[in-house]
């Protein structure tokens, strides 16, 4: 399973972003109204200059407070993403999740990102697979 394959299964594909400067109040009420853990950060929706996730602001208001809601987004970000393309494996995406502690992923093609995948999307994604997987076996076995 690809990368793409995950994008084009998403019933909403597009990719959720606020701009640098924007209060981190803000962010968490974009959050909150898409139903989401992440949101990138991002000049023009194209050029990812970071991701926010929900874990980075639960961390500042654990450290300092609600004071953390007025800082831009830009100081609690995570600037150094890392990203997939829309060839990457879906458990080579997996690993990188596993490896790295994060849930989310931007998919980038020549520096521009065209998606963005959680790793509920790639779970989903790879149940469906095995069971198509598993379904066509059993058939085998079974000699249908
Ligand atoms: P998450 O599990 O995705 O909610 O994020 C956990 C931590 O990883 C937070 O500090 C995020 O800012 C950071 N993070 C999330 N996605 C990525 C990514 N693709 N590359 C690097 N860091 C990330």
């Amino acid at each position: 399973m690809l990368v793409h394959q995950i994008l084009s299964g998403k019933s909403e594909d597009d990719i959720v972003f606020v701009v640098p400067g924007t209060p981190v109040s803000d962010a968490a009420s974009v959050l909150s109204a898409r139903h989401i853990g992440a949101v990138v950060v991002s000049v023009d929706g194209k050029v990812p200059a970071g991701i926010l996730s929900e874990r980075d602001i639960v961390r500042e208001l654990g450290k300092r407070g609600t004071n953390c809601l007025n800082d831009m987004v830009d100081s609690l970000m995570t600037k150094n993403l890392v990203t997939c393309t829309r060839d990457d494996t879906a458990d080579n995406v997996l690993e990188k999740m596993t490896a790295g502690r994060f849930r989310h992923m931007p998919v980038v093609e020549n520096n521009v990102m065209v998606g963005l995948i959680s790793i509920g999307d790639v779970v989903k994604a790879r149940l469906s697979e095995l069971s198509m997987e598993k379904d066509a076996l059993e058939g085998m076995i079974m000699g249908h």
